[in-house]
C-alpha cells in the first residue's frame, strides 16, 4: 500500500524536476504568440544592386505572385531583402586596390532592376526590407583583396559579380572577416554605416526600412540599437544571433536565441525564419508544404527563406517550383494567409485577437508541438515518462 501511494508522488516529483530544469525554454514557448491560422511569408534575399539579369527574374516572380491568391483574395507576396550597392570595379582597379568605390542601386545602370522592384511593390506582391548597404564590409573586402587573388578579381571586375561568389565569411556585413576569426567592428563605424544605409534605403523606397535582415545572419547589439534608432521595428532572424565568424569562417559567437514575437532590449521585435526552400539545391515543392505543416502545428507563421540565386541560376525551374509549392500549400491549407513580416509583428505586438489565439486548448496543443525543438528536453521527457502526459495535450493518448 505504501509503495502504491509512493509511486505517484515520486512520479510527480520526477516530472516536476524535469519541468523545472527546462523552465526557461518551456515558459518562453508558452509566452510565444500562437497564430489562429496558417500564415506564410516567402522571404527572398540579395536583390538590388548587382547583376542586371535580376530585372527579368523579378518580373517573372511578380507575374507568378500576381496569379496566386489566398482564401481572402490577397495576392501572394515575397519580401525582397535589398542590397543597396556593389563595388565599382574599374574605379577600385584604377586606385590600385587602395580605395573602395561603389555603384549604388540609384545608379542609372540599375534602372530596370529598380523598376521591376517598384512595379512589384505597387502590385502588392513585393515587400522590400533592408538586407544591407552592401553584402560585405568594404574595408574588410579591400584588405582581403590584398592577400587573395580571387577576391581581388571579384572586387575589380568590370561588371558587378554576384556577392554569392565571395567567400561566405566576407559576405557578412557586420564583422571584419579579412582575417579569420573575424574581428568586431568599431561601434562608431557601425552607427555611421547604419545611418547611411537607412538614409539610402529611404531615398529609393520613400521611407526608412521597418524590417531588417542581416547578411549571413551575423549582427550584434550595436547594429540592432542603430537600426532601432533609424526606425527599424522588426529583425528577421534564424532563431539565434551570431555575432562573428570563427577561424573556419563559420558563423560563431551566438549571444542570443529568440522566438518570434520576442522583444529585443532595443524594443525591436524578432521574427524567426527557419524553413528553407532553395530549388537550385534540390528542394522540392513539398518541402515548402512540410515546413508550413510543421509551423502551423506549432501555431507559428512559416517564414520561408529563398535566395535570388535560385531565380538567376535556374529561373524557369525555380519559378515553377515556387508556383507548385504555393499551389500545394493552398491545397493543403485552404485557410492559409499570405502576410508580411511587418503585419505579423504588429499582430504579435498588439496581441490582435484576429490573429493571435487566446483559447487554452489550441494554445496548449501548439505549446506541446514546440517542445521537441528544445535541446535534450525530448530525451528527458521520454526517460521520465513525462511525454505520456504531454501527449494528452495534443490529443495523442
Ligand atoms: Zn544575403
Amino acid at each position: 500500500m505504501e509503495m502504491l501511494a509512493f509511486a505517484p508522488a515520486a512520479l510527480a516529483l520526477l516530472w516536476g524536476s524535469v519541468l523545472l530544469a527546462f523552465a526557461r525554454p518551456l515558459v518562453a514557448r508558452w509566452r510565444e504568440p500562437v497564430l489562429r491560422q496558417p500564415a506564410l511569408v516567402i522571404e527572398s534575399d540579395d536583390w538590388g544592386a548587382g547583376p542586371l539579369e535580376q530585372a527579368a527574374a523579378l518580373r517573372g516572380l511578380a507575374a507568378l505572385l500576381r496569379r496566386v491568391h489566398d482564401g481572402s483574395g490577397r495576392r501572394a507576396l515575397m519580401t525582397l531583402g535589398v542590397v543597396l550597392e556593389v563595388p565599382d570595379g574599374p574605379r577600385i582597379a584604377a586606385s590600385g586596390g587602395s580605395e573602395y568605390h561603389a555603384r549604388t542601386l540609384a545608379d542609372a545602370r540599375f534602372a530596370a532592376v529598380r523598376e521591376a522592384i517598384q512595379a512589384g511593390i505597387a502590385d502588392g506582391v513585393f515587400v522590400p526590407q533592408l538586407h544591407g548597404q552592401c553584402h560585405y564590409w568594404p574595408p574588410a573586402l579591400l584588405a582581403a583583396a590584398r592577400i587573395d587573388d580571387a577576391v581581388r578579381a571579384w572586387l575589380t571586375a568590370a561588371e558587378p559579380a554576384p556577392t554569392e561568389a565571395l567567400p561566405a565569411a566576407l559576405q557578412a556585413r557586420w564583422v571584419d572577416a579579412a582575417r579569420l576569426p573575424a574581428a568586431a567592428l568599431p561601434p562608431a563605424d557601425v552607427d555611421r554605416a547604419v545611418a547611411e544605409e537607412c538614409a539610402n534605403y529611404a531615398s529609393i523606397f520613400g521611407a526608412p526600412p521597418k524590417v531588417a535582415v542581416a547578411t549571413t545572419f551575423v549582427w550584434n547589439e550595436t547594429v540592432e540599437a542603430a537600426w532601432a534608432r533609424c526606425g527599424v521595428a522588426v529583425i528577421v532572424s534564424p532563431g539565434v544571433r551570431a555575432t562573428g565568424r570563427d577561424a573556419r569562417g563559420q558563423p560563431a559567437g551566438v549571444d542570443r536565441t529568440m522566438l518570434s514575437g520576442q522583444r529585443a532590449p532595443s524594443g525591436l521585435i524578432y521574427l524567426v525564419r527557419d524553413v528553407y526552400f532553395e530549388p537550385v539545391r534540390g528542394h522540392a515543392p513539398q518541402q515548402l508544404v512540410a515546413g508550413l505543416r510543421a509551423r502551423t502545428r506549432q501555431g507559428r507563421a512559416c517564414l520561408v527563406e529563398t535566395h535570388r540565386c535560385n531565380f538567376l541560376q535556374a529561373r524557369d525551374a525555380s519559378l515553377a517550383a515556387l508556383e507548385a509549392g504555393l499551389a500545394a500549400a493552398l491545397a493543403a491549407f485552404p485557410g492559409l494567409c499570405f502576410v508580411s513580416p511587418l503585419e505579423l509583428a504588429r499582430a504579435m505586438r498588439e496581441r490582435d485577437p484576429a490573429w493571435i489565439e487566446t483559447r487554452w486548448r489550441p494554445r496548449l496543443a501548439a505549446w506541446r508541438a514546440r517542445l521537441d525543438e528544445i535541446p535534450r528536453f525530448r530525451r528527458a521527457a521520454r526517460l521520465s515518462g513525462l511525454h505520456f502526459a504531454l501527449a494528452l495535450l495534443r490529443g495523442e493518448s
